[in-house]
Order: C-alpha cells, then structure tokens, then sequence
C-alpha cells in the first residue's frame, strides 16, 4: 500500500521556492468553490487588483496565468511576438536563453544579445544593436537573471527600447516583491512573474501583465495566436474586468487562494518595505558570509539581494556542503547552473525566507558544513 506523503519541514534558500507562510499555506486549504461562484469571480477581481499594486501599475491586463512562470514568459512570447518579428533578446544566464528558444518557436527571429554569465546586461551594447538594426521590433530581457544573481537595469533598458520604438518583453519572475519594479513608471509593456520566488507561494502561477500598447499589437495580429491556451484574446474573455468570466478553462481554485493571502501580506508590510527587507537582509548575509572568509559572486552593484551566488572556495566539493546541508540541517541552498556549475552556490532569500533570523541559523548551518566536508 502506497502512503500519504508526508514532507519535511525543509528551510528553502535555493533559487525558488522559497518558503511558504503559514497564512497561505493555511489558506490553501480551505473549501473548494466553483470557478464560476459569484464569491469566487469576485475574488479573481482582488487577485488583479492585488497584482496590480504588487506590479506598479494601471494595467487592466493583470492577471495569474494558470500555469508556472515559464508559461508566464511563453504567454509573453507567444502574444507579442509574430511570425517574422524580429526581437532582440539579452542572454546573460539561463532564462534569456530560454526566451531566445520560444521566440523562434513561435516563428520571430531572435537577435541573441549576449553577456558573461554573472555580468548585467550591457546597457551600452543594447543601444548599439537596436540602433544599427532598425528592423527590430522588440526587447526581450531577465530583470532578475536567478542563474547567476545579476539584476539588470531595467528602467534604463526600457527607455532605450521606447527610443527605438521596440516593445519590451520582461521577465519578473525573480524581481517581483524583491527588489524595485515600476511597471508603469519605467514603461514596461508584456511582463511576467512567477508565484513562488518573493512572493512565497506554491509555484504554479505566473502573474503577467500587458500594457494597451501591447494588448494593440496583440489585438492587430495578423496570425493567430499559437497556442490556444495561451491566447490572450481569448484567456481575456475569462480574466479580463468586464467580461462575462465565461469558462476558458477551470482556474486552480485553491492555488488563486494561495495567492490571494501572500498578496495579502505584502500590501500588509507594504510593497516598498518588502523590498528595504530584501535589500537589508542581502546585505547583511553577504557581510556575514565574508565574515566566514568566503567572497559572494558577482560586483556588489550589481548582485540580487534575494539571490546570491556564493564562490565555491577552492578544495571543497559544492555537492558535498549542499548535502550536509539538507541532511543535517534541513536546509536547501542552489547549485550553481550552465557556465556556473560546480563554481558557486545560489543562495535563495526570497520572501518568507528573507528574515535575519532565518539568515543566522543557515550562516551557522554553512560553517558546519564547510569545515564538516573537509573531513
Ligand atoms: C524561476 C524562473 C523562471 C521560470 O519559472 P518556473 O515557475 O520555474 O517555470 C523564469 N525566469 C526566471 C528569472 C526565474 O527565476
């Protein structure tokens, strides 16, 4: 006979999930209710409003795709990007790598603009190449790039895709709720998150949002959307203000609970508090870890706060340390990923898991587990 699973308590400091509150976890578990229910849609609607506090902006179009954060940058993608577009696309680790690979999935030809590993995008270099190529109709980059920490400037990154009259396609997953993100203010216009890095929920939703002059490109398509479910002309007639929530498909009921309680307790600690919190405990973490003689990766200025890969000293064994770690400690930290593997660890302090005194006990749990893998 098979048995209920019955997880650990695990402490997550890898690259998302983060930990859950109580409170959502707590509200995960209340009574399923129709998707359709007055009381339902009706939650659906501060769900939107939550987000759009959470995002910064205005935007109608705000809503959590029913699906993990890739499904949010593939919604993105898919929309925006028509056969034969042409799209700049930054690739400084993982992600923007993987924007590169729906873009030309969907038919668009992806300008692949690339950096070192660890390194922000180049400003500079993304100037040059949307001045020197006119036909470049849009600006797809990571904000918070989670594989090797770097946080791009993304306000600076807009302006220069507004001057060259590109629209730009965000990836939020890591920013949101971590560090500043002005969706309106910086003119953003398809941006996608993910529920379960600074916002602390269970993975599973990715809040999007899409401002009129990309809901007008979407709407002048001359191509069908690829993908059906996907389609926002028709994803709109189930989330979108004024619609008659006619069924697209059938939302994950308590997953939105979920989400709606850690919105909840964001707009209780108050959006740019929680990321002072992020910064401050980044900070601090990073003081105590050179404090154990080890030396974050990356420029100070340009590192995460919610993200920070840590260099592997030499003659220690990465896997190892991570080992310890979750053994004995209960603790999950990153490995490093791509180009970074075996060379840095990710240390995840990503909503409810960015608390001093969380960030004690793992400082403690690593020098453990730093002399302990010398043995
Ligand atoms: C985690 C992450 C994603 C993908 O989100 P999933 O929920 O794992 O699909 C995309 N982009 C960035 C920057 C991420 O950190």
């Amino acid at each position: 006979m098979s048995k209920s699973f019955l997880p650990p308590q695990r402490i997550l400091h890898g690259p998302g999930p983060s930990n859950i509150h109580p409170r959502v976890l707590e509200a995960m578990a209340r009574p399923t209710v129709g998707h359709l229910d007055p009381l339902f849609v009706e939650l659906m609607d501060e769900i939107k409003s939550l987000l759009k506090y959470v995002f910064k902006t205005e935007n109608d179009v705000t809503f959590p795709i029913s699906a993990p954060g890739s499904v949010g940058m593939e919604a993105c993608i898919v929309n925006v990007v028509e056969p034969g577009d042409k799209v700049a696309v930054c690739i400084n680790g993982v992600f923007g790598g993987r924007m590169k690979d729906i873009i030309e999935r969907c038919g668009g030809i992806a300008v692949p603009v690339e950096f070192d590993w660890g390194t922000v995008v180049d400003t500079n270099k993304v100037e040059e190449v949307l001045s020197t190529d006119n036909e470049i109709k849009v600006l797809a980059f990571v904000h918070a790039e989670t594989s090797t920490g770097a946080m791009s400037d993304a306000k600076t990154l807009a302006q220069i895709a507004q001057s060259h009259d590109c629209y730009t396609i965000v990836d939020t997953v890591t920013a949101l709720g971590g560090i500043p993100l002005l969706v309106d203010e910086w003119g953003l216009d398809a941006v996608y998150s993910g529920s379960q890095k600074c916002l602390s929920c269970p993975p599973g939703l990715s809040p999007v949002t899409f401002n009129q002059k990309a809901i007008d490109k979407i709407q002048n398509r001359k191509t069908k959307v690829q993908s059906w479910f996907s389609d926002l002309n028709l994803v709109l007639s189930y989330w979108g203000s004024g619609s008659k929530r006619a069924y697209h498909h059938t939302a994950p009921i308590n997953a939105l609970y979920a989400l709606h309680e850690s919105l909840l307790i964001i707009q209780e600690e108050g959006i740019e508090s929680s990321w002072d919190r992020h910064k401050k405990n980044g900070d601090y973490f990073c003081s105590k870890v050179k404090e154990l003689g080890l030396e974050p990766f990356g420029k100070d200025e340009e590192r995460l706060p919610q993200l920070v890969p840590i260099k592997v000293p030499e003659g220690i064994e990465e896997a190892k340390v991570r080992s310890i770690l979750l053994n004995e400690f209960n603790t999950e930290i990153g490995a490093g990923l791509g180009a970074l593997a075996g060379k840095v660890w990710r240390v995840g302090l990503m909503g409810y898991s960015s608390s001093r005194e969380s960030i004690d006990k793992l400082i403690e749990a690593l020098k453990y587990a730093l002399n302990k893998s010398k043995e």
